[in-house]
Parts: C-alpha cells; sequence; structure tokens
C-alpha cells in the first residue's frame, strides 16, 4: 500500500484541458454541452477502473459505485461529489495547465500574458505552500481546479482502493455534477440515483478546510409603480419610477448591511439590479445570513424603506416579492454531527491539521443536504478561484486523498 504513487497531478491535467465552461444565458441543460467531453472521459475511466454502475445521464450527471468490501453490513453509503463545469467569470477555453515544482515563493509570472503575476502578497496562503509543486494557468485563461481539483482526488481515491483492495470501506458512490458555478447543479438530479446515506462535496479551498456553514439565501424583488403623464404636461402629476428605485438605493445604510462594510458571520442586504422605465422600476436583491430568522428581519426592514420612499407620492405603490433560494446546511447536519466529525478525525490520521471554516455563500451541499444528502464540504487546494492567478498545490489534492481513504474506513466502522 505505501508503494501507491498519487494519480492527482495527472488526471487534473487531463481534466483542466476540457473546457467545461458554464453558460449563464443558456437555457439547457447542462447550459453548455462540452461540460459532456468531461463526463464522457471520466465514464470511460471509471469503467478502465472496473467500477460497477458507471451512468452518465441525459443530462449529464455521472454517477458511479466502488462496492463495499465489509463485512459490516451496516456500513452506510457515502457520496464523493464535485462539480465539473467551471465559473463563467473567466474564460475557461485552451487551458494550459503549467507545473511549477518546488515553489521557491518567488512571483510567478504566467507565460501567455506577463501582466499576470502571482505572487505571495495577493495570494498569502502560497507562503504555505513553498516546496509544493504547484499548478497554474498560462495566463489567459482560469485555471479550473475549481473544481477539477475535486474530481482529481475522487478519480484518484477510486484508484487507490482498487490497487489497495485490503482497505476495509462501505460502498462508496461517486457522483460529477454540471453547472454548480451558475446554481444549477442539482437542478436535474435524481437522488434516487444518488442513494446515499451522507456525502461529502470536494470542493473547498485550503488544505484541511472542512465547512459545514453555509449561508441562507432569499432573493427579494422590489417593484415601483409610478404615476404616467405626458412629460410636457406632467406638473402635479407624474411620479417617476425610476427616481423612486434611485431614492430607495440611495437610502440604504452606507455603514451596515452590504457585502463591502460586512464579513466573518455578519449578513448583508445586497442590490445585484435596476431595470424598468417611467411607469415602473424593479430593484433586485439578494439577502444572506448564516441564521435563516435573521433573513425575515432584513426583508421587513427592506419593506419598510420601499414603503417610506413611495408614501409622499399619492398614485405611486410598491410591490414586495421575497422568494427562498438556499438554506444553511448546518441546520440539517446539526442532527448528525458526525458527518463531519469523521471529516476532521480523517484529516488528523492523515496528518493534516483541520481548519473548521464557514462559507460566505452556498455550495450544492447546502442544496443536497436539504434534498436528504447531509453533505459537508472538504479542501481540495483549489485557490484563487474563477481568475487567471487560480492555482492547486499538487501536496494539498494527495493529501485530500489521503483524508478520503482514512474516511472512508472510518465510516466503514459505523454502525
Ligand atoms: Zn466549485
Amino acid at each position: 500500500m505505501s508503494t501507491y504513487r498519487h494519480k492527482v497531478e495527472e488526471n487534473f491535467i487531463r481534466y483542466a484541458q476540457i473546457d467545461t465552461e458554464a453558460n449563464p444565458k443558456s437555457e439547457s441543460f447542462p447550459s453548455s454541452m462540452k461540460q459532456k467531453n468531461l463526463a464522457k472521459l471520466l465514464v470511460d475511466e471509471l469503467k478502465s477502473l472496473n467500477l460497477s454502475h458507471i451512468e452518465m445521464d441525459e443530462w449529464g450527471y455521472v454517477f458511479a459505485t466502488i462496492p463495499s468490501n465489509s463485512d459490516n453490513s451496516d456500513a452506510p453509503t457515502i457520496c464523493f461529489c464535485s462539480h465539473m463545469d467551471t465559473a463563467p467569470d473567466c474564460s475557461g477555453k485552451d487551458v494550459k495547465p503549467i507545473v511549477h515544482r518546488d515553489y521557491d515563493g518567488a512571483p510567478i509570472t504566467l507565460p501567455d500574458d506577463n501582466s499576470q503575476v502571482i505572487t505571495t502578497q495577493q495570494h498569502p496562503y502560497l507562503i504555505e505552500k513553498i516546496g509544493d509543486d504547484l499548478i497554474t494557468a498560462s495566463g489567459k485563461t482560469l485555471l479550473g481546479a475549481d473544481d477539477k481539483a475535486g474530481i482529481a482526488i475522487i478519480m484518484d481515491l477510486a484508484s487507490y482502493l482498487t490497487e489497495n483492495p485490503t482497505i476495509k470501506h462501505g460502498e462508496i458512490r461517486i457522483l460529477f455534477t454540471p453547472d454548480e458555478e451558475i446554481g444549477r447543479g442539482v437542478e436535474h438530479l435524481d437522488m434516487n440515483k444518488v442513494d446515499s446515506d451522507y456525502g461529502y462535496t470536494l470542493d473547498g479551498g485550503a488544505l484541511g478546510s472542512i465547512e459545514d456553514e453555509t449561508f441562507s439565501a432569499d432573493g427579494v424583488q422590489v417593484t415601483f409603480h409610478g404615476v404616467s403623464a405626458h412629460p410636457g404636461y406632467a406638473k402635479g402629476k407624474m411620479v417617476n419610477a425610476l427616481k423612486l428605485a434611485a431614492d430607495f438605493i440611495a437610502a440604504l445604510p452606507n455603514d451596515r448591511w452590504s457585502p463591502e462594510t460586512t464579513s466573518g458571520r455578519e449578513g448583508f442586504v445586497h442590490p445585484t439590479l435596476i431595470s424598468g422605465i417611467m411607469e415602473k422600476a424593479t430593484v433586485s436583491f439578494i439577502i444572506r445570513d448564516h441564521i435563516t430568522e435573521k433573513l425575515a428581519k432584513f426583508e421587513d426592514e427592506l419593506e419598510s424603506l420601499a414603503q417610506m420612499i413611495v408614501e409622499p407620492h399619492k398614485g405611486a405603490r410598491v410591490e414586495f416579492e421575497v422568494s427562498e433560494q438556499y438554506r444553511n446546511m448546518k441546520e440539517v447536519l446539526d442532527s448528525v454531527p458526525f458527518v463531519t466529525e469523521y471529516a476532521i478525525q480523517a484529516m488528523e490520521k492523515a496528518g493534516v491539521e483541520p481548519r473548521p471554516t464557514i462559507i460566505r455563500g452556498g455550495t450544492d451541499g447546502s442544496r443536497l443536504s436539504f434534498m436528504g444528502l447531509p453533505c459537508p464540504n472538504i479542501f481540495t487546494g483549489e485557490m484563487a478561484i474563477h481568475s487567471k492567478h487560480e492555482y492547486v498545490s499538487i501536496q494539498d489534492m494527495e493529501k485530500a486523498t489521503k483524508t478520503l481513504v482514512e474516511l472512508v474506513q472510518i465510516w466503514e466502522k459505523h454502525v
């Protein structure tokens, strides 16, 4: 077993070169058909590892099973999940991964665009990575470590367990999803096919990070209805909805509430879009907090503010519409705390110092947790994601594989 040679590096380099950029403007699913090119390759590789129940379904989800070799018939089925798409914020076409051996801490100038320089000042985590082998892109694209690092790790785990049949584990389910980056990753996911008791997404950043807490999230649409009149004869009659919307935005607090003034466990109320004409204007918001009940408080205050803006204007009115987006996975994970605890124990056994982290955002794991698959997020080493500076340490990826090897053995003993 000590002779096993990790395959995260070659796995990752193969996957990173396949363009899987998601397209938020598309109505199709997956949003870009090219995501299926990676899905097909993964199916072929899973077949060569002799796994069972291998499938890419019509939506592009990839499933496979590593059958149990345990005598414990109560051992739960554990799902490991990563996403195949890359973020549309930065090009994912013609990605050229470059390996930088034995990183020395000096600035890395990317060859295809010399203005792209990766430094420890901008990316302090890199100081911890001196001596590691890093992978970056070449300057014109993102790298796609988010989340192809996760896929490379899960595929490395599958190779490891195939080559080391004496390692005891229960049934393991592998899941690769499309379109996570545009928030649609679980839209067509068939939970009967997932068929697992507990899960982990492999989509975290720094070595040791384990995330079991996300934001809870609502969307809000505030629509101002003005009063229309011919602009030449509008005196005393017209109420311009665009001006109501502008007054409303200007009345938002400056020193709190915003992403630009909050951090840690503070939530926010964030306008994302204004659209409209004189008669009618809509302001869209995203509302975020780790505590779900606080969303309603934000929304009440926001609605009062909107009412206050229209009140002096005869004939004008405002509509206020709230839609639920996702909920903090901690609400589910609190009832099965061992899911996170086992991951922490596995890291310790693998010689990795655990860094429990809260997410100021959501993951597919938040949705999966509420769909019946409690699903914290484990590190992969992916850093500076969605940008041309994106990088990943090969040693971080290997330590993630080692963590999963320990984790499946811990679950094998679960009763
Ligand atoms: Zn991701």
